[in-house]
């Protein structure tokens, strides 16, 4: 390592170097240089960091519901008080622009708001009387230690999907954020410590496939939270389920849109532009694919080309409304589809090579590019490209549209845009996808409502946050009582009937 900040793993409430002797770069990508680097865990890093969760979990299980909500109480006071601090982080790591950087720290409040209710949403139930003297009653009680491991996109708000509502519950954290902008997570940590949080609650490790491989097979861990890439997603649900955990894992995205004739082509356009090309596309919820229902798609495609010759792509942190790519080698991937979709035969409507930006000459930059008439046997139509690429598909009905949508092997997120009530109902009930905007093309459900999709964007059942996330990191337990009364004596082999 070189004389640049190292950022260290965050265990038992303070920093800590930790044994490995790997590291990795972390880029500022809006300058195309390597700014600091950032330890990777080994297997004993992650079992010291697994050690604390663990040592501290008896102790935070058994702290009151009061105490610990003063706690989350005080980090959303905190967090609130200073998100322009880690706001800056995300824009010196992932390149977000500032704006958007708030935006997903305020999308991870949320969350926090959430996991302040948990008393009353781990509440149990209770029956009396339910058999002559019986009653029987639930509890909701904390797993132990949960494994976490979020992606580059939001480096802020997907580690808060999970780790308010995992300790508001009782339960110990390690998180392992990506590799690529691990600053957040550390900021975050430190914010949890401020606002009270006991030593080995909250702990963070950085690493690579090395430190997640310790994770998941870890036996002292109960439950793994993932959200990545499908691959990863796949593996991660498989691995730790052989190992016998819990686990959500929320994989990758290609989102389209519908828009049918009758809708508003302003509004549409707009929608397409601020979705497709916000966060410079590097979102699970971006929406990468236009459907056309003909005869709207010169207009649309028109409209959309306007808008893009607005929009100021540079430095996050000078105003623009898009920034760089996470990585050179990211950027060089995503303009790749350029020629792919020229090879392809589709109309590169936009090239975003080579564009002006405000900022650094060696930034990452791509800037917003735009294919019209892409054939869905097309990579560029079938890979998840996750950068600032817009596709438009043209198709010639409703039915088309929606038959389209529904044979992509993802289902994270869709939107129809119309004003034909008849026409959205139809939709929201036809196709299969997780999470569906009508007129609203990016619909991240609200925290109080859970987070997930269908097919190979979401592996096994277990959504992110709202009532899921409360399923997730807790267990249920039944118990049937009687108290002593002699008139219930006697031998009875037969299986308990109520009376
Ligand atoms: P990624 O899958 O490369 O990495 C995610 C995490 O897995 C990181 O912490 C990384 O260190 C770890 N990892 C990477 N390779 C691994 C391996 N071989 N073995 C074990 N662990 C490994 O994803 P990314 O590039 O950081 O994030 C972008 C992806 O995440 C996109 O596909 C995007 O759609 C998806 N995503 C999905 C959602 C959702 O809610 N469905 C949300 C955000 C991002």
């Amino acid at each position: 390592m070189t004389d640049l900040p190292v950022i260290t793993h965050w265990i038992d409430g303070a920093p800590f170097d930790g044994t490995s002797t790997r590291s990795a770069p972390v880029f500022n990508p809006a300058l195309g240089a390597v700014a600091k680097h950032v330890r990777l865990a080994g297997a004993v890093d992650v079992d010291t960091a697994v050690a604390s969760a663990q040592a501290a979990y008896p102790g935070w299980r058994d702290t009151s519901q009061a105490r610990r909500q003063g706690v989350m109480f005080t980090f959303r006071e905190l967090l609130n008080a200073r998100k322009g601090e880690l706001a800056d982080i995300l824009t010196a790591e992932h390149g977000k622009v500032t704006a958007d950087a708030l935006g997903e720290i305020a999308r991870g409040l949320e969350v926090v708001e959430f996991a302040l209710g948990m008393p009353h949403l781990t509440k149990g139930e209770y029956s009396e009387n339910v058999s002559t003297g019986v009653d029987v009653y639930t509890l909701r009680q904390p797993l132990g230690v949960v494994g976490i491991i979020s992606p580059f996109n939001f480096p802020a708000m997907v580690p808060l999907w999970f780790f308010p509502i995992a300790i508001a519950a009782g339960n110990t954290v390690v998180l392992k954020p990506s590799e690529k902008d691990p600053s957040a997570s550390n900021w975050m940590a430190a914010l949890m410590t401020e606002a009270g949080l006991p030593a080995g609650v909250l702990n963070v490790v950085h690493g690579d496939k090395e430190a997640v491989d310790a994770l998941l097979v870890h036996p002292h861990v109960q439950a793994i939270s993932f959200v990545g890439s499908t691959p990863i997603a796949k593996y991660i649900y498989e691995t730790a389920a052989h190992h016998g955990k819990r686990v959500q894992a929320l994989g990758g995205a290609k989102n389209h849109m519908l828009v049918l004739p009758d809708a508003d082509l302003d509004l549409a356009a707009d929608a397409a532009v601020n979705a497709g090309f916000g966060s410079a596309g590097e979102r699970c919820m971006a929406i990468s694919v236009v459907v056309a229902v003909e005869p709207v798609a010169d207009e649309l495609v028109a409209k959309i080309t306007e808008r893009l010759k607005g929009l100021r792509v540079g430095d996050g942190m000078r105003g623009c409304d898009m920034g760089p790519l996470i990585t050179q080698a990211h950027r060089d991937k995503v303009a790749s589809y350029i020629d792919v979709a020229r090879t392809d035969g589709a109309e590169v409507v936009v090239d975003g090579r080579g564009i002006e930006v405000d900022g650094d000459a060696s930034g990452f930059w791509l800037g917003p590019t735009l294919f019209d008439r892409v054939g869905t046997d097309s990579d560029v139509y079938l890979d998840e490209i996750f950068g600032p690429v817009l596709s438009i598909v043209r198709v010639g009905s409703y039915t088309e549209g929606l038959t389209l949508i529904n044979r992509s092997r993802y289902g994270n997120g869709t939107a129809i845009f119309t004003n034909d009530g008849g026409a959205a109902r139809r939709f929201q009930n036809e196709v299969q996808v997780g999470m569906v905007g009508i007129n609203v093309p990016i619909p991240v459900p609200v925290a109080y409502h859970a987070f997930g999709g269908w097919k190979d964007s979401l592996f096994g059942d277990a959504k992110a946050y709202g009532p899921a996330g409360i399923a997730f990191y807790t267990r249920e337990k039944a118990i049937t009582s009687r108290w002593l009364d002699p008139s219930h004596g006697g031998i009875n082999l037969g299986f308990p009937q109520n009376a």
